[in-house]
């Protein structure tokens, strides 16, 4: 009686323990990761009660109707579609169809920090070239790189910057690149990007059979804790990717959460235009301080190390969780107007000077 009373209240300790230590869905000091500063919607979380009422249950054994709704949902074929455990498990999925260890993979310095991880994880030798003091690609150098290479990448909107090249630059880069070399398209934060400056990815598809894009739930659409991403790409090279597709690999909360998600499509597009809103006062106030930010298309601000303002020292006593880098930038997510504040009290003092 005594022992099941000890295993009881330990289960029960456990729980209490893990659910208080959860991320809170609302808080405005949270700005490293790049989330979404709002929580899920209600038709969202309605919709994901149906998968816990059936947890006992396996879902798809590959995920071939999130696959379908996501293709229909761009207009593509359903076999030029994958799916990984957020974009990350995408990554992983092409590295693991295209690469042998000891290959090479290019990227930006600085980069999306997974990347440098991903690479080594499939044991490959990563490739840098660095960024421009705006943040932006030198494409010429990294389609050199690329003919030596297996995979070569591409974010638009870069991380950590926030810029975007040139359709026509993306273009002229995609035409030196050859046909063997993967073209890794990291549109993570597409859905952040004006209408006008969108690459037509459909057609590039349909042009470069070596062009896989990747995307991803975790950002504008808000549902990171739930992984999922996806690629799409030539059917010939989908075909190989999908050989990799993780068996029961994607749970059904990714199903429900995604066909909830298009339902309420007008609500994510109102709460896009809101960060994206927020990104472009934070910019102009940043820019009447003083103060010089990358041209961010995306849910973050990316502020140069320019040996002069110790940016991380300002954020230490503040409570703000921001992203720093070894050449003295940080990173600051857009999150509610609170945050915003916070961010320009913290600054504050360099406007001052
Ligand atoms: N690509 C880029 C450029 C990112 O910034 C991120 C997340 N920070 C990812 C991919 C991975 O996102 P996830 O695995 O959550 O989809």
């Amino acid at each position: 009686m005594g022992a099941r009373n000890t295993r009881t209240s330990h289960a029960h300790n456990h729980l209490t323990e893990v659910v208080s230590a959860l991320p809170h869905a609302v808080n405005p000091l949270a700005l490293s990761l790049n989330e979404n500063p709002f929580p899920p919607l209600p038709g969202v979380r309605s919709a994901l009660a149906h998968c816990v009422d059936a947890a006992n249950r396996y879902p798809e054994f590959l995920p071939e109707r999130l696959r379908a709704l996501i293709a229909d949902h761009l207009g593509v074929q359903t076999e030029q579609v994958v799916i990984g455990s957020g974009a990350t498990g995408v990554i992983m999925q092409v590295l693991g169809a295209v690469t042998s260890p000891g290959d090479r993979m290019v990227m930006t310095l600085p980069t999306f920090d997974g990347y440098p991880i991903f690479a080594q994880m499939a044991r490959l030798t990563s490739v840098t070239v660095a960024l421009d003091e705006h943040g932006h690609h030198d494409l010429e150098a990294m389609a050199e790189a690329a003919g030596r290479a297996r995979v070569v990448v591409v974010c638009r909107p870069h991380n950590p910057t926030g810029t975007i090249e040139p359709a026509a630059d993306i273009e002229r880069f995609l035409q030196r690149v050859p046909q063997d070399t993967v073209v890794l398209l990291d549109e993570a934060y597409v859905e952040f990007l004006a209408p006008e400056h969108r690459l037509d990815a459909l057609e590039l598809v349909r042009r470069f059979p070596n062009v896989v894009v990747v995307r991803t739930f975790s950002k504008a659409y808000g549902l990171a804790g739930l992984r999922i991403g996806y690629g799409f790409c030539a059917p010939a090279l989908a075909r190989r990717l999908w050989t990799m597709q993780l068996p029961f690999g994607v749970g059904a909360s990714g199903l429900v959460a995604v066909a909830a998600s298009y339902d309420a499509e007008c609500q994510l597009q109102q709460r896009i235009r809101m960060i994206a809103s927020e990104r472009r006062y934070l910019r102009m106030r940043l820019r009447s301080m003083g103060v010089y930010s990358t041209d961010g298309h995306a849910n973050f601000v990316y502020l140069p190390g320019n040996g002069g303002h110790p940016w991380r020292e300002l954020f230490a006593d503040t409570g703000l969780q921001i992203r720093d880098y070894a050449n003295g930038a940080v990173r600051i997510t857009i999150g509610n107007r609170q945050s915003t504040r916070a961010v320009l009290r913290a600054l504050a003092p360099i406007a001052t000077r």
